[in-house]
């Protein structure tokens, strides 16, 4: 009997068990403030989903190696910065398939067989202006190894002021690989060379700085500035099509693509290649296919080498006129500086896209003297039905007959995401979970344990019998 206790515990603690262990699965871990989104860098292999945008102000953003999925669900992080380059190295290789221990920076400095989606980055502002080593920057990753990045919005400026041998820039990737599908990157790339004096190795690209991605879908605009006294290697998508290792060969892709912009460089160098094309300025391996792709690129090389070109450079005469974007539904506001002099533009203080509600909504569920109701508020810009908590009544005093009971504040922000959570109730099902499987198989258990019982019953009824029968048969034999 008490096995069989045990057994029947065992079965529905696994049942529970599983049922959770399940939905763990299944569920990312949503994200909906900053220090949540900072707690990505503790469990660099999770699965996460972004719930609401996010302004990153005030933190200082880790580089750190991202081996997980990230879903920004359509959503935009705001004013992310940047102090450090990451702790990890990587190994980057030269035209000359030369090795460089390289650190790197970005959403993520390193992919490692990640993958990072439907998240939108307006007003990046991805900057080191005086960094000592070798270092790549991207905007979506430092660094990719066989990864996937789809569906994502970069805008921006990502610079990168630098002394040493091997470095660059990519729109979206610094070095390396992945598949880049669907992605929109309008993006300012400046790269300098700080040492003069010594030859270096540089490259800049719309799509990466360096490396073998594949690109699919892609709508690229891209401002280049590059000053290098080394060697340059720049492309409107790749600054230089590499597939290493070197005995690694590999059939990529470039398609149906979209590109337009220009790359402002010069290359201070006397054994000068001075590579600078529309869709790769170098191509090492000749590996990839190339199709349905638009390109409106200007090369646009300076021979002046004591001056390094930066945005807004050649303007003889900045004045800026400042005005306010506001943010609309779906897009970030921002400060507009517009040089009066050249029409040269920059945006920045950047603020988060917001609804435009009314004062008034409409109740879907009355708020009690206990429990929060829910009202339904309708975007005036979009009209998108924005719900949020309503307050908990609060009791008139009891003065006068019939007391009457009226709401106290306007919903916050956070009651209405937990509103809106519940509502969209995402995954919400699976916490039932345990209880549709528990209850069928609890009771299978309870019919199981019922017939065992009446099984046992019966045996025990017969041996009694016989046990009675051999009694009478003794009592016989006596009485014989
Ligand atoms: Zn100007
Ligand atoms: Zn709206």
């Amino acid at each position: 009997m008490k096995s069989f206790r045990a057994i029947l515990l065992l079965i529905l603690m696994t049942v529970f068990l599983t049922a959770f262990a399940s939905a763990d699965d299944a569920a990312p871990t949503q994200i909906r403030t900053p220090e949540e989104l900072l707690a990505i860098a503790d469990n660099p292999e999770g699965s996460y989903v972004l719930m609401n945008d996010l302004d990153m102000s005030g933190y200082d953003w880790p580089s750190f190696t991202f081996k997980g999925t990230f879903d920004g669900n359509g959503h935009m992080i705001i004013n992310l910065h940047w102090t450090k380059v990451s702790e990890e190295t990587q190994v980057t290789y030269d035209g000359n398939r030369k090795t460089y221990d390289t650190h790197f920076a970005g959403l993520f400095a390193i992919l490692d067989h990640g993958t990072v989606k439907n998240v939108r980055l307006p007003g990046v502002n991805l900057c080191f202006e005086n960094y000592e080593g070798d270092c790549f920057l991207g905007g979506i990753a430092g660094y990719a190894t066989e990864s996937t990045i789809e569906n994502c919005e970069i805008s921006g400026t990502i610079r990168l002021d630098v002394t040493g041998k091997m470095f660059g820039v990519g729109g979206i990737i610094g070095y390396g690989n992945a598949v880049v599908r669907n992605c929109k990157a309008v993006v300012t790339l400046v790269n300098t060379d700080l040492d003069a004096a010594n030859k270096d190795e540089e490259f800049l690209g719309g799509v990466c700085g360096a490396g073998y991605p594949d690109i699919d879908g892609c709508e690229i605009e891209i401002s280049g500035f590059l000053s290098d006294h080394g060697y340059v290697h720049s492309g409107g998508l790749v600054g230089m099509y590499i597939v290493y290792p070197k005995a690694f060969k590999r059939d990529g892709y470039i398609k149906n693509t979209t590109l337009s912009g220009f790359i402002t460089f010069f290359e201070h160098n006397n054994n000068r290649r001075a590579y600078c094309k529309e869709r790769c300025g170098e191509v090492m391996d000749w590996y990839f296919s190339s199709s349905g792709n638009k390109f409106t690129f200007k090369r646009d090389e300076r021979t002046k080498y004591d001056v390094n070109l930066l945005p807004h450079g050649d303007c003889k005469n900045p004045d800026f006129e400042v005005t306010t974007v506001e943010a609309t539904c779906r897009d970030a506001g921002y400060t507009l500086h517009t040089c009066k002099t050249c029409g040269y533009t920059e945006k920045d203080n950047y603020v988060l896209s917001a609804h435009k509600l009314p004062d008034t909504y409409e109740t879907i569920t009355e708020s009690t003297l206990t429990t929060q109701g829910v009202g339904e508020y309708t975007c005036t810009e979009c009209g998108a039905k924005i719900r949020k908590a309503l307050p908990t009544l609060t009791p008139v005093p009891t003065e006068k007959p019939a007391p009457t009971v009226t709401p106290t504040e306007a919903p916050s922000k956070a009651t209405t995401d937990v509103i809106n959570e519940t509502k969209s109730g995402s995954g919400i099902w699976l916490y039932f979970l345990p209880v549709l499987i528990g209850l069928p198989l609890g009771a299978i258990a309870a019919l199981l344990y019922r017939r065992h019982r009446r099984i046992k019953l019966k045996r025990l009824r017969k041996a009694r019998r016989i046990q009675a029968a051999k009694a009478a048969r003794a009592r016989e034999k006596q009485d014989d």
